[in-house]
């Protein structure tokens, strides 16, 4: 008998624990109908940790997403928790999760679910079939680099500092992560940085074009200036499959471009470690919104991006595509069926909230799988 996957789950604050609900539901589903068992560990983070234990996170469920084969995060943060100093703020959480498992390439992908595709500021035509991903270099570059600080010079003015820096095996890691995707995918890799005026850019450029020619020579690579990038991103999205690029430029790309969906509670999110000699890495799967405190508790939240997490969480940490595109196409059926949660309401629509939007998720994997 093969062993369980180990799932660490994190719901989080506000929002966080009324989605995950919903991707319970989803799992138990797979348990009864698909025989696939998860070993789950649930435990406190953020805001929900602080109040229990008085830090965002605690040693010992740092300890779990070590023990884990991938953890499921929901979202932390709160008014509530805003006055507490710097150290003790529940987003701290996820940044020590990214440090203890080594967490370096964030995957965002932005795709336009065909009913949904009204919900995107930019025209239909622009958008639809749009499926696109960013892989973000998430634990170098700029927010890391040293010297960094505000220092007051001798003549009474400040100067504040920070340093964008890349070594060629940071670049190789994060790069080979996206080469791989593209061979998933449509084959096709850009890589954006802005070698025509940053040294660190230039190295990026050279080390992802030597790794695509070593070793990647089936994936068609192309390169982009970071501004040039953002300005195609809007003008036509759908010409990219992959993009790789550093932390600070994936930081504002990735915001674009899952703007480009119009949907905050559609998108999910994962962050990948190195893989180690047997092929596991750890690996963190969330969505991108925070903890939305003005809705929750209300049940209205839309569950989708959280779901759609752990449909990534399938895909990337135990290789079951097939469930992952059972679980995305019940999604996109659930919204081709007229349901909608408030947040991405349409006219002729049924406004619904978060449960029954995760049962009807469950009616239509019932339907799939029959
Ligand atoms: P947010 O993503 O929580 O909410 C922004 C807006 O989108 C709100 O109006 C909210 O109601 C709506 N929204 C978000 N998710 C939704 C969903 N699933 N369904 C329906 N509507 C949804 O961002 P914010 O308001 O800037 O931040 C709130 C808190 O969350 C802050 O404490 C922030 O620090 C934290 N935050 C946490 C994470 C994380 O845990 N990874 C990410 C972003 C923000």
């Amino acid at each position: 008998m093969p062993a369980n996957k180990k799932l660490l789950v994190l719901p989080g604050d506000g929002i966080g624990p009324e989605v995950m609900r919903e991707v319970r539901r989803v799992i138990n589903w797979m348990d009864r109908r698909r025989a696939v068992s998860f070993d789950i560990t649930e435990d406190l983070v953020g805001g929900a940790s602080i109040d229990a234990h008085g830090v965002p996170i605690t040693e010992r469920a740092l300890q779990r997403a070590l023990e884990a084969d991938a953890v499921l995060f929901g979202a932390v943060g709160g008014p509530q928790w805003n006055a507490a100093g710097f150290d003790k703020r529940p987003e701290l959480a996820i940044l020590r999760l990214r440090g203890e498992l080594g967490l370096f390439a964030n995957l965002r992908p932005a795709i336009v679910y065909g009913p949904l595709v009204e919900a995107s500021t930019l025209k239909a035509e622009v958008v639809r079939g749009l499926n696109l991903m960013i892989v973000r270099e998430s634990t170098g570059g700029i927010y890391f680099g040293s010297p960094r600080g505000i220092e007051t010079l001798p003549d009474g003015t400040r100067r504040g500092i920070n340093t964008e820096v890349y070594t060629t095996p940071e670049i190789e890691r994060v790069a080979r992560v996206a080469f791989e995707l593209a061979r998933k995918r449509q084959s096709r890799l850009c890589s954006v940085e802005k070698s025509n005026v940053m040294e660190s850019g230039l190295l990026w450029r050279q080390t992802v074009q030597a790794l695509g020619d070593d070793e990647y020579p089936d994936v068609a690579l192309s390169h982009l200036y970071a501004d040039n990038c953002a300005m195609q991103l809007v003008r036509n999205p759908r010409q990219f499959d992959v993009i790789v690029t550093s932390n600070l430029f994936g930081d504002l790309l990735s915001d674009l471009a899952s703007m480009l969906t119009g949907s905050l509670g559609m998108l999910p999110s994962a962050t990948l470690g190195q893989p180690d000699a047997t092929g596991r890495r750890h690996a963190l799967y969330e969505p991108i919104h925070g903890s939305a405190p003005d809705i929750a508790g209300k049940g209205v939240a839309n569950p989708l991006a959280q779901i759609l997490s752990f449909a990534m969480l399938l895909r990337y940490s135990f290789g079951m595509e097939e469930d992952a595109v059972l679980i995305e196409r019940a999604c996109v059926n659930v919204l081709a069926n007229g349901l909608r949660t408030p947040d991405i309401m349409a006219p002729d629509c049924a406004k619904v909230g978060t449960q029954v939007m995760g049962e009807a998720v469950e009616r239509e994997l019932d339907k799939l799988a029959a």
